[in-house]
């Protein structure tokens, strides 16, 4: 029997990347990160950054293989609400000591670069073996501050994205696909 489809909230647009999608891609990403880190003697750390990374990482981190520890940070950032001064501040610091730890960090998605440019800096600065950054979703478009990224999920045009983590306004994180929204105006 046809399933029926299930019908948008009235202020998404369309689905852009369906569940079954990230799931092929997220764990297409895993076995990257298994094979770049193979040879560490010591458990990665994944440092989630709150709130939007916390679905991706819960997947990611279940698709790993190799010895890996999950912690979190929270940020604020002054760049995403009009305000263009793309300033980070750290709100929550991670429980482990990063000093002498191969790090990975773990983002929703990637926009100006502000928050992964000062976050891979600020780890750096704490005697790290190695900094990288994996990013579920890239918007070039958007790009100001260079950030080198090693392990991307999937590119998307400049619009606003909710689910799988993301939210507009709260709403939306648990979506388990990522949709567009349709602007307020
Ligand atoms: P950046 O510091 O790279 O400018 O900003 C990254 C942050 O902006 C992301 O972690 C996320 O919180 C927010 N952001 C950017 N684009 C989107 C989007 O399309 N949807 C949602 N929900 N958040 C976004
Ligand atoms: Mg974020």
């Amino acid at each position: 029997m046809a399933e029926a489809k299930p019908s948008l909230p009235a202020d998404l647009r369309c689905v852009l990347i369906d569940e079954e999608s990230i799931r092929e891609r997220v764990l297409a990403l895993a076995a990257e990160i298994d094979e770049a880190y193979k040879d560490i003697t010591e458990p990665l750390i994944l440092v989630g950054v709150l709130k939007g990374s916390f679905i991706f990482l819960a997947d990611l981190s279940r698709r790993l293989t190799i010895p890996h520890i999950v912690d979190f940070i929270a940020i604020s950032s002054y760049g995403n609400k009009g305000d263009k001064r793309g300033e980070v501040r750290l709100l929550m610091d991670t429980r482990e000591n990063l000093a002498g730890h191969h790090v990975l960090i773990v983002e929703d998605i990637l926009d100006s670069g502000s928050t992964l440019s000062y976050l891979t800096k600020a780890f750096k600065a704490r005697g790290t073996k190695s900094v990288e950054t994996a990013v579920f979703l890239d918007k070039p478009a958007r790009h100001v501050v260079p950030v080198d990224i090693q392990f991307r999920g999937f590119e998307i045009e400049d619009v606003w994205v909710v689910g799988y983590g993301l939210d507009y306004k709260e709403r939306y994180r648990t979506l388990p696909f990522i949709a567009e929204m349709i602007p307020e105006n």
